[in-house]
């Protein structure tokens, strides 16, 4: 979502006519987008924040803004307070209101004009290569290959550890007409594939004059769009699976064969102490209805260790549903503690955090070099985003073995060889 936001607060300023710039003495204008999801995020946002007093001393005319979820918890108040060289704030809940704030284009008459235009974003965890705003792993791509749509705010349950409702609000979906009208102008911009975003992406619908379009309806009318090569989503939750989403994803191999299905823990126990709403025998439900509407499919998760009351035989039932869901990858989390309300302190140290953390990872890592090695031998049609690097309908990344380049944007069908590190090696074949 952080991403997607970046994306749009630069093109805002785009608009005004600034450029984006790698280098921080160039910009007039810095925007830091920060995350609050962990408290280590936010511990970046701030120390990010500190690192830029010596850019606006340097440039006291420059512009600096501090935007989305760390600013909406920590406030204007206190973040003026605590470093008064910051020009703006804005939380997640109103950055529409940025556009409001945007200075003025700089127009002094000699200054060079490679250099005079310009606005460089930090956004929290992923402080060096821009413009691209890569994310710190290879979760999905953020290429000119591939495009992000929100397609709906914010987020209206209420799982007991996660601070996302209270920053970004209840949840408000796009209108479809809107959420197409972008996704044409991704595609012609050169998109081939495009990634539609929300925190329960699949809750989406939409009424508006008697009618009420579904996630698997905006699905099937985005699928359709011409020029477009896959369409990917992100990320769903368990309780809003429908027959015919299951229909639609079946019917429509331009959907990536490939779902984020974060399931958080394996221990039905902790799930309920979670609010997830749903259990480890529904979760693996979805998952099999998934390989069902597309056998080749591939799932992958996200995993949080240390949650108050984890005990070690909740843990281990994280660890079975590895093997047993058939994990491509997850993401796995220490708890980090989030709100004041009782209970919710974390009962593992540092040390027993780290502990699980490190299992957790050496299973995921085991499972997933058993599923990319089952790949091999097989033809899979690839996206190349680079000369080098594209992925596979199930978001597997394959590398082309050596003499070989790939032309971005072009699907092209490759014979899976071989497995490097956590990617797949292949050669286009006619
Ligand atoms: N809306 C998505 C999750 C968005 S937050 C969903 O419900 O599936 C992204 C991930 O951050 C979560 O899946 C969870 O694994 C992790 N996360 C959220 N809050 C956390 C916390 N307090 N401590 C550790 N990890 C957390
Ligand atoms: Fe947070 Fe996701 Fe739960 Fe919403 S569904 S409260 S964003 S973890």
């Amino acid at each position: 979502m952080n991403e997607a936001d970046s994306e749009r607060i630069g093109r805002s300023f785009a608009a005004r006519g600034f450029e984006l710039t790698d280098s921080l003495k160039a910009a007039d204008a810095v925007v830091i987008n920060t995350c609050t999801v962990r408290q280590r995020a936010e511990d970046k946002a701030i120390s990010q924040i500190g690192r830029l007093r010596k850019w606006k001393l340097a440039r006291p005319d420059g512009k600096l803004f501090v935007v989305g979820c760390a600013a909406e918890k920590l406030g204007r108040k206190y973040i003026r307070n605590r470093f008064p060289f910051v020009d703006e704030v804005v939380g997640a809940k109103s950055l529409d209101k940025i556009e409001a704030l945007l200075p003025d284009f700089p127009t002094l008459p000699d200054f060079p004009p490679e250099n005079r235009h310009s606005v460089q974003k930090h956004t929290t965890g992923q402080p060096s290569p821009l413009p691209t705003f890569r994310p710190p792993t290879p979760r999905l791509p953020d290429s000119p290959v591939s495009a992000f749509i929100t397609i709906m705010r914010g987020c209206s349950l209420k799982c007991s550890y996660c601070i996302v409702p209270a920053v970004r609000g209840e949840a408000s979906y796009l209108a479809p007409e809107e959420i197409l009208a972008e996704a044409e102008a991704k595609i012609a911009e050169g998109a081939k594939e495009l990634i539609l975003l929300g925190q329960t992406v699949n809750s989406y619908s939409y009424k508006a004059g008697g009618e009420s379009v579904s996630f698997a309806r905006l699905l099937e009318k985005a699928a359709a769009l011409p020029g477009l090569a896959r369409l990917r989503f992100m990320s769903p939750h368990p309780l809003f699976f429908t027959d015919e989403f299951f229909r639609v994803f079946r019917e429509n191999p331009r959907i990536g064969r490939y779902i984020h299905l974060p399931v958080q823990s394996g221990s039905d126990r902790i799930l309920k102490a979670m609010r997830r709403g749903y259990t480890r025998a529904r979760y693996l439900d979805i998952v099999a209805k998934i390989r069902e509407a597309a056998p080749d499919a591939a799932v992958s998760t996200d995993f949080i260790v240390g949650y108050p009351g984890e005990t070690e035989a909740d843990f281990r039932e994280s660890l079975s549903l590895i093997g047993e869901a058939g994990f491509s990858f997850a993401y796995c989390f220490k708890y980090s503690r989030r709100t004041d309300e009782r209970g919710l302190e974390p009962d593992l140290d540092e040390a027993g955090m780290d502990e699980r953390l490190e299992r957790l990872l050496a299973e995921v890592k085991k499972n997933s070099g058993a599923i990319l090695n089952a790949r091999i031998g097989r033809i899979e049609e690839v996206l190349p985003e680079s000369r080098d690097f594209g992925r596979t309908s199930a978001n597997f990344v394959v590398r082309p073995e050596r003499g070989a380049e790939l032309e971005p944007g072009a699907l092209v069908r490759m014979e899976i060889t071989g497995v490097v590190r956590n990617a797949l090696k292949g050669r286009p074949v006619p």
